[in-house]
């Protein structure tokens, strides 16, 4: 940091203008408007809260940018404790940049799985690709050249630049977006302006450090629904607070409501294999869940009448695919029904089991179809409602798993 810090002379619960020294009345100056010793009394407070309670993770501290990278994607739509055990795993199956370049896209979205929002794991094995051909394996600290890596965005360039580099640059995740508009005491501060004032607050010194403090605060003192404001060590900043305002900065966004999507699901048995295999398609390399793994499903409208039907045509396609065309189903039951809520989306899963007079699961050469026994998937890349579905066939077997009323789960 440039200037020495003096005292804050602010005391808690004062207004900007009071503390600014701008007359009354007039708008609350921001954070690129305030005194040179404002901001950096801002920055000395914020970052003895961080030494004091910064939690020991495993990414920081290592001097590595790698780590940084890989953490920062997975924290993108996740929650730090969640993302803890997939982030040793992942340091574990890919120690380095090299190792996850090296590694098959199956392999990645394989220890990815249970994450979630699969983009980020295809994007983060393109960027190691990408790094290893343009820059020689070395990640750039540049944010500039970062943003041009896939899935690198400004927060994440400004992430990655400010605490593996030292750049001095902001980085502006929910919870810095929520700090800064309580601090300002805005509903609804735009991405221009939250940039504007937190690139103004990041100091030259500890610029990794600062951004790290900010989304620490936001994460553990001024939370989502509960801020605690007397254990905050900015609020004698914070201009929400001072005016009661916390719960509405920033204004909830609207939630607008999620399309159910129905799906009959042929769960294809060959009728004689004793360890019960049943039939998985792997799913094209675009769009959602692209390249995972799946029981083939197809999309019905409103009448779930119709399901069971769509899930007996499937199937005999799929067996026409195989090379056995001449293979009947020989009966059908239906299984308990899953409900999975995506982001923007829900799914409802009618599942069919669909005995096959088949001897044997017969080889395929696996690119597209492959049979698995329901409890031996291993690292297979399988989205979280495929994975309860083939749970539920290995652990109740075909008949217990049968006729519920159904069940939803919920993930990213
Ligand atoms: S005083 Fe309360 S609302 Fe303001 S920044 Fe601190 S925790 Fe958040």
């Amino acid at each position: 940091m440039g200037d020495t810090h003096s005292s804050p002379s602010i005391i808690p619960g004062t207004s900007d203008a009071e503390s600014s020294g701008a007359p009354a009345g007039s708008p609350a100056p921001s954070p690129d408007e305030w005194p040179g010793s404002r901001r950096e009394a801002f920055r000395c407070d914020l970052l003895a809260f961080f030494r004091e309670h910064r939690r020991d993770l495993p990414w920081r501290d290592e001097g590595d940018p790698y780590p940084v990278l890989v953490s920062e994607v997975m924290l993108q739509q996740t929650r730090v404790e969640t993302a803890l055990p997939y982030f040793e795993r992942w340091m574990e199956r890919f120690p380095s940049l090299e190792a996850l370049a090296a590694a098959q896209m199956e392999e990645v979205l394989g220890v990815w799985q249970g994450l979630g929002y699969y983009t980020r794991a295809r994007n983060l094995h393109r960027s190691a690709r990408e790094i290893r051909q343009r820059y020689g394996g070395e990640i750039p600290g540049d944010p500039e050249e970062l943003r041009t890596l896939p899935g690198v965005g400004p927060y994440t360039a400004g992430a990655v630049a400010s605490i593996a580099f030292g750049a001095r640059v902001p980085a502006v995740d929910g919870n810095v977006k929520r700090v800064l508009a309580r601090i300002m005491d805005d509903p609804d501060p735009g991405q221009g302006l939250l940039s504007r004032w937190a690139g103004a607050l990041v100091p030259v010194d500890e610029p990794g450090e600062f951004n790290q403090a900010l989304m620490e605060l936001g994460s553990l003192v001024c939370r989502p629904r509960s801020p605690d404001c007397e254990a905050c060590p900015v609020a004698s900043y914070c201009r929400a607070r001072a005016a009661g305002t916390q719960a509405d900065r920033p204004r909830p966004a609207r939630r607008k409501g999620v399309p159910l999507i129905r799906e009959a699901v042929a769960v294809v048995r060959a009728g004689g294999d004793s360890e019960g295999r049943v039939l998985l398609r792997r799913r094209e390399d675009r769009g959602l869940l692209a390249g995972m793994w799946e029981l083939p499903g197809r999309r019905i409208e409103k009448d779930e009448d119709r399901a069971e039907e769509e899930a007996r045509a499937l199937g005999q396609a799929l067996l026409a695919t195989l090379g056995e065309e001449r293979a009947e189903i020989r009966d059908v039951s239906r299984m308990q029904p899953l409900e999975h809520a995506f982001s923007h989306r829900r799914m409802r899963y009618l599942p069919f089991l669909l005995r096959t007079e088949l001897a044997s699961a017969p080889t395929g050469d696996g690119r597209a179809l492959r049979w698995v026994v329901p409890g031996r998937t291993g690292d297979l890349p399988l989205p979280a409602a495929q994975r309860k579905l083939l749970v539920r066939l290995a652990t109740d077997g075909p008949t217990r798993a049968q006729l519920g009323t159904g069940t939803s789960t919920q993930e990213k």
